[in-house]
């Protein structure tokens, strides 16, 4: 493990912001992240935990030292006639697990194809798509905690998992490094085609009983179509979360504003936070370097030489506007260094 002083993280995030880290160290096991915790001092503190760096926006220098994360392998730790437990380390990317999974057959994350990123980071903000969240496919997630200076597996049942939230992103946050994700998925996989476009695309192509790759590659040419590309043009996905609402307030939104997007959500509604931005004018946007997607307002890019500043500050004006014009407040996804 090396500690590398003033390093450039216009590679390490999908933004491509050009910002320097104090330090800097690429980890590659479990002992490399021991090394990292008891080599740093005081002084390099704030501590990151960065994976692919696809849900970060860089607004300026970091003064602290990065822990960028890049553990490999993937193990089998047991199977039965129905399932298959799979113990994935921090640094692999997630989809070429999906990937993996996908060619072996077994089931469970094929909806989440295409999403940036890291497995490490993936519970923690426990990322969905296409009406699957990692949390239905984890059986422990293991951690190191750095406060504490020890090893432990987290159950489900303990990740506080929510919606792009959980234990890991709130009291955990930069105390527990996520080492592995250990998934069980389903050797007789059980579709889940009924969300979004996914069914009628099928359709389209002739396919009327689906496998899970066909899955894959339906919601990857459907993602490819309705999302940016980073390598192209530099975003983080959707910069705010679907903002929830109560059963009352939704009424109330539906009777001032009736052509208002909501889907169900638990015991509440998740209002489409994609529709309170196009309403408020902002879907095509550009100043600068810094715009909204013409195609999904949701996403905030980055056409070549915008700041995380400048990014920020369109993210607040659009903050504002929803607020003004629904008194919806939108928050944001990605995490503002
Ligand atoms: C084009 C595009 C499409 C996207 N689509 C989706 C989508 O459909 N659904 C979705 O949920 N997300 C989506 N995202 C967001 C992003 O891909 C996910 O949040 C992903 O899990 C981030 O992984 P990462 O490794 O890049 O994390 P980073 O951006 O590096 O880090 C994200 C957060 O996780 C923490 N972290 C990272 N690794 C660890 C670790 N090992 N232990 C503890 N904490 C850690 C970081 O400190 C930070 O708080 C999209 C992003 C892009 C650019």
């Amino acid at each position: 493990m090396k500690l590398l002083e003033n390093i450039s993280l216009k590679s390490y995030n999908t933004y491509g912001m050009d910002v320097k880290a104090r330090w800097f160290a690429e980890l590659r096991s479990d002992e490399d992240i021991a090394d990292f915790y008891s080599t740093i001092s005081l002084e390099q503190l704030p501590v990151l935990i960065l994976g692919g760096g696809s849900n970060v926006l860089f607004t300026k220098d970091f003064p602290g030292s990065i822990a960028y994360i890049r553990s490999k392998g993937i193990v089998k730790l047991m199977e039965d006639d129905r399932h298959i437990y799979l113990k994935i380390a921090a640094g692999e990317v997630w989809d070429d697990v999906v990937n993996y999974t996908v060619d072996n057959g077994w089931g469970g994350i094929e909806n989440l194809s295409m999403i940036p990123g890291s497995i490490g980071a993936a519970p923690v903000q426990n990322i969905g798509a296409y009406g699957v969240e990692i949390k239905d496919v984890i059986w422990s997630v293991e951690v190191a905690d750095i406060a504490a200076r020890h090893y432990r597996a987290f159950r489900p049942a303990d990740c506080d998992f929510g919606y792009r939230s959980s234990i890991f992103k709130k009291q955990g946050k930069d105390r527990l490094v996520v080492t592995s994700v250990c998934l069980k998925l389903d050797k007789q996989p059980v579709l889940n085609i009924d969300y979004g476009d996914i069914r009628i695309e099928l359709e389209k192509s002739g396919i009327m009983q689906p496998t899970i790759a066909d899955v894959r590659n339906t919601i990857m040419a459907i993602r490819r179509r309705k999302l940016p590309d980073p390598a192209v043009i530099g975003n983080a996905g959707s910069f705010f979360k679907n903002p929830i609402v109560t059963a009352e307030e939704l009424e109330s939104l539906t009777s001032d504003h009736p052509g208002i997007v909501a889907f169900a959500h638990n015991d509440s509604f998740k209002l489409a936070a994609a529709w309170l931005i196009e309403q408020c004018g902002w879907k095509g946007f550009r100043e600068g370097d810094a715009g909204v997607h013409p195609h999904q307002p949701l996403v905030l890019v980055n056409y070549g030489a915008a700041t995380g500043k400048d990014i920020l500050h369109l993210a607040n004006r659009i903050i504002e506007s929803v607020n003004a014009r629904f008194g919806v407040s939108l928050e944001p996804e990605v995490l503002v260094v």
